[in-house]
């Protein structure tokens, strides 16, 4: 049996977050990692010279990112790529701005919304904005929005904009929570930015400083049980053997938590909160292009099918070889159809059958491409039932010594974002935690 101070199960970007911030306030840090490298669902790929993000990412808010805010604490500026907040909407074959953009719309191109549907979308956000977003958590947009949503056109705006968040269902989607996000996006200038150099440059800064402070990140190191002891966490059995800690903090996806502590430990309320988490799900494709097929630098979104695209590479060349392109895309299913492979297989489909419609020429450029079908893209979708007053609490309830992180817990913000934040939060809280118990 090893003790140990600090233990983190899981190197995602919670979990390094968490490690970086706490190591570097010198406590000890004993992160253990199942997998064989660090970065979780954000990890990248390096292949023939194209850099590979898991899946299309972009960080919320740019420099006023919490990753921003961990980088910037551990000595780091980065570069970053901010993306076109307007995008472009697919509607079959065709392209067409979306509106938000700050830069005006030449003449000759073709627009598909005009004055009247943005200017209802808009105004209902703008009256909403100026109230606390905490008063709409359980608000859906249609709530809101009511008979507007009859006008399709006002319906695909909606959408849109709910996938900012990941949510392009109006009756599903918290209002709270998009509000929320878009004063943030607001206030930074930006709604999404690529890290230059991908998301690793903060993974690799996160694992350095980690290690220059001392601590310990073990990979291929599985946390198999918890054992809990009159409001305690005692130990953790892993495939690397026992440890006994004097924090734990658990950032894996919450649905596996309670296998892993056993439920009997919990209130009840919380085991529910727990079981119910329901995540954003679906397939994300990366292509390397023998050549380039679009200039574009805006995401493109077709707002009924949630399928949204990029290429990352026309923002940073770094990430395809010269000459080539890197092409990345995302369509979302529910977790029903993750668990049908007829139905991933479907998706699959539309989502190729859509790049083609843009892009016909797109598939013979193809020199090789890499398909993730995924139950879990981000650990709760931002509905109605699990807005922040919704998910669990980064304290564990009745256990004194653990600690959860991730992007289910109960941190403002949406995705990655979520998931920094509260390893920035759970290093605050563990601080204290420890400070006041040797004072
Ligand atoms: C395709 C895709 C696209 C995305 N796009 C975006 C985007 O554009 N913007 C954005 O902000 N977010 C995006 N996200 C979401 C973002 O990647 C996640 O929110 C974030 O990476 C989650 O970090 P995390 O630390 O909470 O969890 P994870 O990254 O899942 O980290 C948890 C870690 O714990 C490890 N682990 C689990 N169980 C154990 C165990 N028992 N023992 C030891 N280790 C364990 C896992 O191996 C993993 O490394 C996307 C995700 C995907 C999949």
């Amino acid at each position: 049996m090893e003790k140990k101070q600090v233990v983190i199960i899981g190197a995602g970007l919670a979990g390094l977050s968490a490690g970086a911030l706490l190591a570097r306030k010198g406590f000890q840090v004993f992160i253990m990692e199942e997998s064989g490298g660090a970065g979780g669902r954000a990890r990248v790929m390096e292949k023939d010279g194209f850099v590979l993000e898991y899946g299309v990412h972009s960080f919320r808010y740019a420099d006023k990112s919490s990753a921003a805010k961990v980088m910037a604490e551990l000595g780091l500026t980065p570069e970053w790529l901010r993306e076109d907040h307007r995008g472009w909407l697919i509607r079959g074959k065709d392209l067409f701005p979306i509106p938000g953009g700050k830069e005006p719309v030449p003449e000759e191109v073709k627009k598909y919304f005009h004055r009247e549907e943005i200017t209802v979308v808009k105004e209902a956000l703008e009256k909403l904005a100026l109230q606390a977003p905490e008063k709409f958590y359980h608000k859906s947009l249609s709530d809101l929005m009511g008979d507007a949503l009859k006008d399709e056109k006002v319906m695909l705006m909606t959408r849109l904009i709910g996938l900012q968040v990941m949510e392009s269902d109006p009756a599903r989607i918290s209002t709270g929570e998009l509000v929320a996000h878009l004063r943030r996006a607001y206030d930074a200038g930006v709604g999404s930015a690529q890290l230059k150099g991908s998301s690793r440059v903060f993974i690799d800064k996160m694992v350095s400083a980690i290690a220059e402070a001392g601590g310990e990140l073990k990979l291929g190191c599985r946390a198999l049980a918890l054992e809990i002891e009159n409001g305690r966490v005692k130990t953790i059995d892993s495939s690397e053997g026992q440890f006994e800690p004097e924090v734990l903090v658990y950032t894996g996806p919450m649905a596996y938590f309670l296998q892993l502590a056993g439920p009997s430990h919990f209130p009840e309320k919380f085991v529910k909160k727990v079981k119910r988490l329901e995540p954003v799900s679906g397939v994300a494709i990366d292509f390397a292009l023998r050549e380039k097929a679009s200039e574009l630098k805006g995401w493109l979104i077709e707002p009924e099918l949630g399928i949204m695209g990029k290429f990352p590479s026309n923002l940073d060349p770094g990430l395809a070889p010269a000459g080539k392109q890197l092409s990345s895309w995302l369509i979302t299913l529910s977790p029903d159809q993750m668990a049908d492979p007829e139905a991933v297989r479907a998706g699959i489909h539309k989502l190729r059958g859509q790049i083609k419609k843009i892009f016909p020429d797109f598939f013979a450029l193809v020199e090789w491409e890499r398909i993730l079908a995924l139950p879990i893209i981000d650990g709760a979708a931002l509905t109605t039932r699990q807005s922040l007053v919704d998910r669990p609490s980064v304290e564990a309830p009745q256990v004194e010594n653990l600690f959860l992180a991730g992007d289910s817990v109960a941190v403002p913000g949406a995705s990655g974002e979520i998931a920094v934040a509260s390893g920035i939060k759970v290093s605050e809280k563990i601080a204290g935690y420890l400070g006041g118990k040797l004072l």
